[in-house]
C-alpha cells in the first residue's frame, strides 16, 4: 500500500483564523515542505487576491520536486487565476451536500453537477491535472456523490477526494465511507476536519479503507480546530500500520516549528509528536524507566522524529535523575550537597515550579559555592517596602562566629538589605559593590532568578552568584557569597604570610 501527502498547510493551513502569509514565507514553507518529502504542495488558492498569486507563482517558479495545486472553485475564472500561475494541478472543489447546495449555493443538484462538468473539462483542456473534490461529502447522498465522481472522472478528472468539512466522520463511519468510493477508476483522496478531535482518526480509518492519498496541514492548523496534522498521521503510518510515505520523518519537528514560527500559531505542549513535551518526563518512575531503556514510557524515539528527549525537575522528580543530569553538566557533589539540591528542587516542586536543566546547573553551582566554608552566615533578614514606608531591611549576621545586627534604608527591599550587608561587615574588610546583574531564569513571575555580583576588594574582582526564586534573597546571598570568597582568600593569605 502507498499513501501519498497532499499538504495544505499553505491554503486550507493559511485559512486558520488569524493566519497571513506574504509571497516569501509562502515559498519559505514551500520549499522546506519538498524537501520533507510532501507528493503535492497546495499552495493557495489563486483567485484570491493578487499577493496570492505571486506567493503561488514564487512556489511554481523554484522547480520543486513536488507537484503544485491550486485550489479552485468549479468556476472558470478560479481555473483562470490558477493557469495564470503556471500550477500543476487544481484542487477543484464542490459542494455536494444540500445544505450547501441550497443554502450557500442556491442552486440544485443538476446545476451544480453541470458547471463542475464544464469547469473540469476547461481546466484539462488546459493542460491542468484535476483533483475533483466534493465538499461537504460526508453529509451529502451517497448516489450524488458517486454520480458526480463518476461523470467527473468519465470528462478527465485525474482523482477525487472527499471533504469531511465539519469533521463529523468517526473512525467506523469513514470506513464504511471511503470503502464506497473506492472502486470509482480513480485515485481517492481523504480531507478530514479536526472539530471532534478525530481527524487523524478518521483519515487513518480512511486509508485503510481504500482511500490512498491523505490531505494534511504542519501541525494540523486549518479552519477552526484544523485539519488532520501531517506528522500525527505520516508518524502513525509508519509506527502503527507499517505504512511507508515518502515523507522524511526527521524532519518533522524541525519543520513543525518553522511553521508555528512563520505562522504565529503556537503548538499546545502536549501536542503529539511534535509538541514540547511530546518527549519530555518528569515523573521519577518515568524517568528512570527511560532512562534504562527507552522504550519503556516512549513510543517511538524523538530522534525519530528530529525531536529531543527532556527531563522535567518537579515534585514528582526522582533522585537517581538529579544525580545523571549532574553528572552529565560535569559538576560533582557529596552527599550532603546533593541532599540540599534535592530538597530545594522539591521544595520548588511543592510550590508548583518545575525545573529545567539550566535551573539544575544553576541550583547546583549555586548551592557548591554555598556550602563552601564561609565567614558570614546569614541567620535572620526581614524587609519592609511598599508604596508608603521607606524600604527598610534588618537583619542578623553570623561573622566569624560573632553575631551581628545591622539595619539599612534604601530606594528600594534590594538597596536595603544590600546596605545592610555593607554596613555589617565594614568592620571586617572594605568592599565595593562593582556589578549587579539579575536574570530571571525561566521566564514567568515565579521564575527561579539569578544574581551575578562583582564585588571589589583590595583592587581584585570576584564574581558570585546566587539563584533562588526570591529576588531579595537571590541578591543577598550573591552579595554574601562574594564576601566571603574574599574573607576566605584573606585568611588564606594571612595564615601564609604568618599573620595568623
Ligand atoms: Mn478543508
Amino acid at each position: 500500500m502507498d499513501v501519498k501527502i497532499l499538504d495544505t498547510t499553505l491554503r486550507d493551513g493559511e485559512q486558520t483564523p488569524g493566519v497571513s502569509l506574504t509571497p516569501d514565507e509562502k515559498l519559505r514553507i514551500a520549499i522546506k515542505l519538498d524537501e520533507l518529502g510532501v507528493n503535492i504542495i497546495e499552495a493557495g488558492s489563486a483567485i484570491t487576491s493578487k499577493g496570492e498569486r505571486e506567493g503561488i507563482k514564487k512556489v511554481v517558479g523554484e522547480d520543486l520536486s513536488a507537484e503544485i495545486c491550486s485550489f479552485a472553485r468549479a468556476v472558470k475564472v478560479d481555473v483562470d487565476a490558477a493557469l495564470e500561475c503556471g500550477v500543476d494541478s487544481v484542487h477543484l472543489v464542490v459542494p455536494t451536500s444540500d445544505l450547501h447546495i441550497e443554502h450557500k449555493l442556491r442552486r440544485t443538484r443538476e446545476e451544480v453537477k453541470e458547471q463542475a462538468i464544464e469547469t473540469i473539462e476547461y481546466a484539462v483542456e488546459n493542460g491542468l491535472l484535476v483533483e475533483l473534490s466534493a465538499e461537504d461529502s460526508t453529509r451529502s447522498d451517497l448516489e450524488f456523490l458517486k454520480q458526480l465522481f463518476k461523470e467527473g472522472i468519465d470528462i478527465g478528472a485525474d482523482r477525487i477526494c472527499a471533504c469531511d468539512t465539519v469533521g463529523m466522520l468517526t473512525p467506523e463511519k469513514a470506513s464504511s465511507f471511503y470503502e464506497s468510493l473506492k472502486n470509482l477508476g480513480k485515485p481517492l483522496s481523504v480531507h478530514c476536519h479536526n472539530d471532534f478531535g478525530l481527524a487523524v482518526a478518521n483519515t487513518l480509518s480512511a486509508l485503510q479503507a481504500g482511500a490512498s492519498q491523505a490531505h494534511v496541514t504542519v501541525n494540523g492548523i486549518g479552519e477552526r480546530a484544523g485539519n488532520a496534522s501531517l506528522e500525527e498521521t505520516v508518524v502513525a503510518l509508519y509506527s502503527l500500520y507499517n505504512i511507508e510515505t515518502d515523507i522524511n520523518i526527521e524532519m518533522l519537528y524541525e519543520v513543525s516549528r518553522m511553521v508555528s514560527r512563520i505562522t504565529g500559531v503556537h503548538l499546545q505542549p502536549n501536542k503529539a509528536i511534535v509538541g514540547e513535551n511530546a518527549f519530555a518526563h518528569e515523573s521519577g518512575i518515568h524517568a528512570d524507566g527511560v532512562i534504562k531503556k527507552a522504550e519503556t514510557y516512549e513510543p517511538i524515539t524523538p530522534e525519530l522524529v528530529g525531536h529531543k528527549r527532556r527531563f522535567v525537575m518537579g515534585k514528582h522528580v526522582g533522585s537517581h535523575i538529579i544525580k545523571k543530569r549532574i553528572k552529565e553538566m560535569g559538576l560533582r557533589v557529596d552527599d550532603r550537597q546533593f541532599h540540599q539540591i534535592f530538597t530545594r528542587i522539591k521544595t520548588l516542586g511543592d510550590k508548583g515550579k518545575c525545573v529545567t536543566d539550566v535551573d539544575l546547573q544553576a541550583i547546583t553551582e549555586d548551592v557548591l559555592g554555598i556550602m563552601a566554608e564561609k565567614m558570614v552566615e546569614l541567620e535572620e533578614l526581614t524587609i519592609v517596602s511598599g508604596n508608603t514606608v521607606t524600604p527598610t531591611a534588618s537583619l542578623r549576621l553570623n561573622i566569624d562566629n560573632k553575631e551581628v545586627h545591622e539595619a539599612g534604608i534604601g530606594i528600594g527591599p534590594v538597596d536595603a538589605a544590600i546596605v545592610a550587608v555593607k554596613k555589617s561587615i565594614k568592620d571586617f574588610a572594605d568592599i565595593e559593590l562593582e556589578e549587579y546583574h539579575v536574570e530571571a531564569i525561566t521566564g514567568g513571575t515565579d521564575a527561579l532568578i539569578d544574581v551575578v555580583v562583582k564585588l571589589k576588594h583590595d583592587g581584585n574582582i570576584v564574581t558570585a552568584r546566587s539563584t533562588q526564586p526570591d529576588i531579595i534573597m537571590a541578591s543577598v546571598e550573591a552579595y554574601l557569597s562574594g564576601i566571603n570568597k574574599i574573607l576566605s582568600t584573606n585568611y588564606v593569605k594571612k595564615v601564609k604570610e604568618g599573620d595568623l
